[in-house]
């Protein structure tokens, strides 16, 4: 009989700018939760928020909101998912069901919705204990380490095409090619997008030309050696470019923590 260790490791904040490694002792999910084994973890920006006290928050905290694992206890209640069943658990920590949001089939704005490595603990662990109504399946051909970034990063930049009026075959720039811009970049060409990015460097630039995701690469500074108001006059070219397309102003969460009625369109 193997014997199941009675600890976790896991990283967690315990005051402003400060992690520390801990072992948390190992408990049951709770009715409507399940715990699942860590097997990999993204770092977002947005982990600095629960590491530096941006949000409002309790330490220590855990954080890590890309966070893709193996479903190894069920709490009571849990239902659609078994022990076994590999899960990622992004941002957003699960839905309530029946709140005024719910019941409009908007699950993205539930009040009563927990934010991962915020108001529960993260994927900074080798274990999770998540409510069930925040997962999300991972098809078995996606690795666990290829997962983990598409459920913030990846959720971000997708969200934000999908939700745009710009159909296949319209311009769409992407802004810095960095951890969310590389995956929009991808995203934008295979929705068939003409896909403009946008970055200065030239480490940048070989990214997008090795993964030749993007039809035309236009840089900016470093080593070519362009005047500040041509760089401006590209880079509000391509925008107003967009911005043409792109139409009005929507005033819409599509991934991330803020509620609707504090959205605004500047
Ligand atoms: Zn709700
Ligand atoms: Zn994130």
């Amino acid at each position: 009989m193997v014997q199941r260790a009675s600890t976790y490791r896991a990283v967690q904040a315990v005051s402003k700018g400060k992690l520390e490694l801990v072992h948390k002792p190992l408990t049951d999910p709770p009715p409507g939760y399940v715990r699942i084994q860590v097997e990999a973890c993204g770092v977002c920006h947005s982990d600095s928020a629960t590491v530096e006290g941006l949000l409002p928050i309790q330490w220590p905290r855990v954080p890590g909101h890309e966070a893709v694992g193996r479903i190894d206890a069920t709490g009571e209640g849990v239902e659609g998912w078994k022990a076994g069943q590999r899960v990622g658990v992004g941002f957003l920590g699960g839905n309530c069901g029946y709140c005024a949001y719910c019941r409009d089939g908007d699950l993205v704005n539930c009040i009563n919705q927990d934010y991962t490595g915020v108001q529960h603990d993260g994927g900074y662990a080798e274990v999770m204990i998540v409510k069930a109504s925040g997962l999300i399946a991972v098809p078995d051909d996606l690795s666990s380490v290829n997962a983990a970034p598409l459920l913030c990063a990846g959720l971000t930049t997708f969200s934000a095409l999908r939700n745009s009026p710009a159909r296949a075959g319209d311009l769409v720039a992407v802004f810095g090619v960095g951890g969310l811009g590389h995956l929009g970049v991808q995203y934008a060409r295979h929705m068939g997008f003409e896909v403009v990015a946008i970055d200065r460097g030239n480490g940048r630039a070989e990214l997008s030309k090795k993964t030749r995701r993007a039809s035309l690469h236009r840089q900016l500074g470093d080593r070519r050696r362009q005047s500040a108001s041509g760089a401006r006059g590209r880079t509000s070219g391509a925008g107003d470019s967009l911005r043409g397309q792109s139409g009005r102003c929507r005033p819409r969460r599509l991934a991330t923590g803020w509620h609707r009625d504090f959205a605004r369109c500047h």
